[in-house]
């Protein structure tokens, strides 16, 4: 069934997550059914029953009841009458006992009362419609559910407040105006002074660079949501898991003296600068004849392959070895960086760690690995100095270097970025209609696409397709 044609039922789901654990559970109801299903499935303590009807804005206690009117929960219920509600429909809450059991209970009263389970996102679908809010604060509904740091619940909560739906709002009432004085022009032209066409160009360069800056916020989104896998390499013994340990401030990986310890793929999370970041730990990578090893070796070379950053640690006490170089012909090929021998797709940092042993000595690194190296940090796993340079240095990596400083506001999304790039293209095709003097009125025709792709950011008169693909992300009770 398409998503956005049914807003006519009365839609009910658990909001909460429904865990054993939990002590209370959330039962929403929307639609314009709400009240009525609220009054059959619940009794308010010390009233009559049959004559209630819930007020806006209230909490009363009372009992829930099945069909048979047999009592199955003890609750409280929340009357958001429309349109003051997060759907800007009539909206009950049934807040239950925790568990599961009273909250299926309930929910299955509700729906034999006449509601239908909701879809997912179907609750911020219908806040969406009803306009309660645009497109893109919707999609920061679910960045802010998903966060996983602080950073992108932050960032989330900007686009949520609007910043993206204000700046292309901005940008479309800017369109408008140079679409109504280039029409004005076409209809009556000899009234009118001729077009300051300049200006003109200038309204839309500015325009383009507005859309540039809102680009420039897209990697940052994706690394606060997707976060960063990073796979430490290296040949053993050079400190690799106890990096990881330090970095992290877990001992989850084995660290020993006999080299070739660290034989699996370690996983570890932290996070920096809000970013989610994994790191992999590797086995040393080296020919080996033990076969447990060789296999560890097989599925380091696969993290390095998949990791969006490659850290390199070397031992700075025993410089830059010929066993150092194996590693790295094994990863980056004789010929290094998009060579077809290249296994690593990601930007490299290399890591000289023990740098509490080894005094000031100057690292010789060869060419290619010089080239291949985007930074070069000292660490010392053992005492922690170098750390702060490792974080900063893998965010320039990732392409983030001002989530360092601590410069997080909103940011867009894949689908954003991708209409906000169209949006782009087409104010750079009246550019040229204008260098290249072709008529006025196809000028209009560009300016009229760049119009309509803004929109959809936003989400004006996109179609079910965009709204299905956005809303399916979103869990059930959203
Ligand atoms: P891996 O095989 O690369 O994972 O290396 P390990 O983390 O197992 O470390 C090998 C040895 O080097 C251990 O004895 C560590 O205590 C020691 N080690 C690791 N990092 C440092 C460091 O920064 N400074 C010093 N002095 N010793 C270190
Ligand atoms: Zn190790």
């Amino acid at each position: 069934t398409p998503l956005a044609t049914d807003g006519e039922d009365t839609i009910a789901s658990l909001v909460t997550g429904g865990s054993r654990s939990g002590a209370v559970d959330i039962i929403r109801v929307s639609g314009s059914e709400a009240v009525q299903i609220a009054q059959r499935v619940f009794w308010p303590q010390g009233r009559f029953r049959f004559n209630w009807q819930p007020r806006s804005q209230r909490i009363y206690h009372g009992s829930a009841i099945d069909s048979s009117g047999r009592m199955i929960d003890e609750v409280l219920l929340l009357a958001m009458l429309r349109p003051r509600s997060y759907t800007r429909e009539d909206v009950i809450e049934l807040h239950t006992h925790g568990g599961g059991v009273c909250a299926q209970r309930v929910l299955r009263a509700c729906i034999e009362a006449g509601a239908r389970p909701a879809r997912p996102g179907e609750f911020t679908l219908r806040a969406f419609l009803n306009g309660r809010m645009d497109l893109s604060q919707a999609e920061n509904v679910l960045q802010l559910i998903s966060a996983r740091t602080a950073t992108a619940a932050d960032s989330a909560l900007a686009g949520l407040a609007g910043g993206l739906g204000q700046l292309v709002s901005e940008l479309r009432g800017d369109l408008l105006e140079i679409l109504a004085e280039l029409e004005a022009r076409l209809d009556f032209d000899d009234d009118l002074p001729p077009m300051d066409v300049p200006a003109l160009v200038e309204d839309i360069t500015v325009l383009q660079r507005d859309i540039e800056a809102a680009l420039r916020t897209s990697r940052q989104g994706n690394l606060l949501r997707q976060g960063l896998q990073v796979a430490i390499v290296g040949r053993p013994n050079v400190g690799k898991s106890s990096l990881m340990n330090s970095w992290t401030g877990t001992n989850r990986a084995i660290v020993t003296d006999i080299a070739g310890t660290t034989r699996d793929v370690l996983e570890a999370g932290l996070t920096v600068s809000g970013v989610p970041i994994t790191l992999l730990d590797t086995a040393g990578i080296r020919s080996s004849c033990d076969t447990v090893e060789q296999l560890g070796v097989e599925r380091s070379t696969a993290a390095a392959a998949a990791a969006d950053v490659v850290v390199m640690v070397v031992d700075a006490a025993a410089g830059w070895t010929d066993d150092d170089g194996e590693i790295f012909d094994a990863l980056w090929g004789r010929d290094g960086p998009g060579s077809s021998s290249c296994k690593v797709r990601g930007p490299a940092l290399l890591v000289v760690n023990k740098s509490d042993l080894a005094g000031t000595k100057q690292l010789q690194l060869p060419l290619l690995a010089k080239e291949t190296f985007q930074a070069v940090v000292q660490t010392s796993a053992v005492t922690r100095d170098g750390l702060p340079d490792l974080d900063a240095a893998l965010l320039k990596l990732a392409g983030a270097p001002q989530l360092a400083a601590g410069g997080v506001s909103w940011s867009v999304n894949e689908r954003q970025a991708e209409a906000l790039i169209r949006a782009h293209e087409a104010l750079g095709a009246v550019g040229e209609s204008i260098a290249a003097d072709v008529p006025l009125d196809c000028w209009t025709v560009d300016l009229r696409a760049a119009l309509l792709v803004l929109g959809e950011v936003s989400g004006e008169g996109v179609g079910e397709e965009v709204l299905d693909a956005v809303f399916s992300k979103f869990c059930i009770g959203k």
